[in-house]
């Protein structure tokens, strides 16, 4: 059995459900200390994160990032095999995290360790970061280690996260930026009454009609660069009190925007208040910052992987800003350049999930070569 699939294994069988580390990075840091590499473990309140270096200063930082914690698996019946007993079936393996993301974690450490045996005197610093709050509250993970590193000044030049990034075959997409994403819960305030003496009310409902289709059919922006417009949805209206002949009081409003480097979060925030007033609405709203957007242009980091992935993947990968957030929005602004590439996501979060095996054993080779490129 290849050194890849060995740790992914002894990854899934550790039940890390999110925040909970399950014994997954005292394991790999074992295995970094063994290949020379100086291990710092962050415990933020409930939440195990790893900082490990190899190198000096001198030259660029690589960070490998990636977390060792998984989603809840759902009803165990669901599964054809339970979900932390990692199982291979016609060349794929199951388990709950075996492609998001103890594969790409477990690829990331067998890379370091031939990359670091190989050249004990490359160029910068080689570092891997996890965290075992991705996948819940994200507070105690990767958002407050890049505080320490900002109160430490340390410098990161590139970033390399380890998410799901492929569609239908290993490093068909390179992701190299994220939407920025902002939720908010609005309450407008009415008088409750009659319908039948609607002049001794007043309704939120008619009250918050116009506001909302001006939010809503709002065009933001045209997109920026490799990214779509700015968008907002609304995802709940709520009012009412059950009655028909009863104007309420109040009705709420749940919305997202799913923002583009045009826009960061205080700006928007000032954009939909100012409209909410310039509708004369009276109102509460309370507000949801989940992170900025970041966006990679041209340069090394970006030409390395587009050709490394070309090399896997057998043509050019799509370079894309789509999908959900990660925590290289947290690395971003430091600094780094941030890309992330990783093995398919389909069955990501679901149950069955599993990656390739034929996938799982290329992945080091690509980290691999992404490090010969940039520190070799
Ligand atoms: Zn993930």
């Amino acid at each position: 059995m290849s050194d890849v699939l060995e740790l992914t294994r002894a990854l899934i069988s550790r039940p890390s459900v999110t925040p909970d580390d399950a014994g997954c990075q005292a394991l790999l840091a074992a295995r970094l200390q063994a290949a020379g590499f100086a291990c710092e473990h962050l415990r933020l309140g409930e939440v195990d994160n790893l900082w490990a270096t190899h190198g000096t200063c001198d030259g660029p930082t690589l960070v490998l990032l990636g977390h060792t914690d998984v989603v809840p698996p759902g009803p165990r019946e669901a599964w054809h095999s339970d979900p932390f007993e990692p199982t291979l079936r016609d060349g794929l393996l199951y388990g709950r995290g075996a492609a998001d993301m103890k594969g790409s974690v477990a690829a990331f450490i067998v890379a370091a360790e031939r990359f670091v045996a190989e050249h004990p005197q490359h160029r910068g610093r080689l570092a891997v970061l996890l965290t075992s709050d991705e996948e819940g509250d994200a507070i105690d993970g990767v958002r407050r280690v890049a505080d320490i590193f900002r109160e430490r000044g340390e410098r990161i030049d590139w970033c390399i996260t380890g998410e799901p990034s492929s569609k239908a075959r290993l490093g068909d997409l390179l992701r190299v930026g994220r939407r920025g994403s902002l939720s908010a819960r609005l309450d407008v305030h009415g008088v409750q009454g009659h319908v039948a003496y609607p002049d001794k009310a007043r309704n939120p409902i008619h009250l918050a009609l116009a506001a909302l289709d001006a939010l809503a059919s709002r065009r933001w922006d045209e997109g920026y660069e490799g990214f779509p417009p700015t968008s907002l949805q609304i995802s709940n209206i709520h009012a009412g009190t059950g009655a028909n002949n009863v104007i309420p009081g109040e009705l709420e409003v749940l919305f997202n925007l799913r923002y583009n480097p045009h826009w960061n979060a205080d700006r928007l925030v000032a954009e939909c208040e100012g409209m909410l007033n310039a509708h004369g609405l009276s109102f509460d709203i309370r507000w949801h910052r989940s992170g900025e957007p970041f966006f990679t242009p041209e340069g090394p980091l970006r030409l390395a992987a587009r050709e490394v992935l070309a090399a896997f993947a057998g043509a050019d990968p799509e370079e894309s800003t789509g999908g959900g957030t990660s925590d290289a929005r947290f690395i971003a602004p430091l600094g780094a350049q941030c890309i992330e590439v990783g093995p398919v996501n389909a069955s990501i979060h679901q149950v069955d999930e599993h990656v390739a095996v034929a996938d799982l054993e290329a992945l080091p080779d690509l980290y691999g070569a992404l490090l010969e490129r940039l520190l070799a």
